[in-house]
């Protein structure tokens, strides 16, 4: 395993590759990897012949100074993850590599990028659009993997790289939960025990959901009603949103649609979380 902060490193490696004709994959995360991220790289470790991991902490992506201070750096532990899945290079870029000074360019992704996460987090998706789009150049995969977890934020990639006509495919991995539901997150350490419980309520109102679908119910106002009912009931937690919406779109609409998505997001003790789940519309009743 090869690791560099050198972006010429990265694109000799990855030019070699592709003479060699290995089909390439890019899994890039800030680092802190847990579960959810090992399986996106086990996904590209299966399915391509030269693997880049990238690990960097992008800070215009924060809209709270205090979260991107906090936020776990366990180079160390990462490396040794990164090298045990077989991993063949990990990109740890310094800010300087990613935004050299003078560079003004930013990627605005419209609207979608300003509801939910991007209205709470305002610029929070020019961020991440910036920095994937410069990661993406800079690795030029033929693949690259996201989580299901980020709901909203995959579909804002897959939509940038369709507008800018980037020639890569997106993989979206399945969400990686705890037992008790809680899904996995870079923040959750930050979470005292007391906070990790409260934490659980989220899936349960996503559970509310589902329930609410499988059961037949047709009311999506009502099921959303349930869903902030669970939340609100639970001390402790600060609720941002929790609805159902549209998989496609991320519109909230008042009819069932083909595939719709509950999301949820809110704060425990100052520690921002979000997550969602993917509804079966099959037995709800249709217009
Ligand atoms: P992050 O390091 O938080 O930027 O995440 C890097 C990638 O891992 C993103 O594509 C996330 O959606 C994905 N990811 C984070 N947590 C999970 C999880 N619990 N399950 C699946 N994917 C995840």
């Amino acid at each position: 395993m090869r690791t560099t902060e050198s972006v010429e490193e990265v694109r000799e490696l990855v030019a070699a590759a592709r003479r060699d004709s290995r089909r390439i994959g890019c899994v890039p995360t800030m680092g802190a990897l847990h579960r959810g991220h090992t399986n996106l790289i086990r996904s590209a470790v299966e399915d391509c012949q030269l693997v880049v991991v990238t690990l960097f902490v992008n800070s215009p992506q924060f809209d709270d100074p205090d979260d991107f201070h906090r936020y776990p750096r366990p180079l160390e532990d990462d490396l040794a993850t990164c090298q045990e899945l077989g991993v063949d290079v990990v990109f740890a870029p310094d800010d300087q590599t990613v935004y050299p000074p003078g560079g003004q360019t930013t990627i605005d992704v419209g609207p979608l990028g300003q509801i939910f996460e991007g209205h709470h987090r305002p610029d929070h998706f020019l961020g991440v659009a910036t920095v994937v789009v410069k990661l993406l150049n800079i690795t030029t995969p033929d693949v690259a993997y996201f989580g299901h977890k980020d709901f909203q934020q995959q579909l804002v990639i897959r939509r940038l790289c369709r507008d800018l006509h980037l020639p890569v495919e997106i993989v979206t991995c399945p969400t990686v939960r705890d037992p008790d539901g809680l899904a996995l997150s870079s923040r959750n350490v930050l979470l005292a025990s007391d906070q990790r419980i409260v934490a659980t309520s989220l899936f349960r109102a996503l559970e509310r959901a589902e329930a609410g679908l499988n059961n037949g119910e047709g009311d999506l106002q009502a099921i959303r009603r349930k869903m902030r009912d669970e939340l609100e009931s639970t001390p402790g937690l600060d609720v941002d949103y929790a609805t159902i919406v549209d998989a496609g779109t991320l519109e909230e609409t008042d009819e069932v649609t083909k595939s719709m998505v509950a999301i949820v997001a809110g704060s425990v003790g100052g520690v921002r979380l979000i997550d969602n789940l993917p509804l079966n519309t099959e037995s709800a009743p249709r217009p």
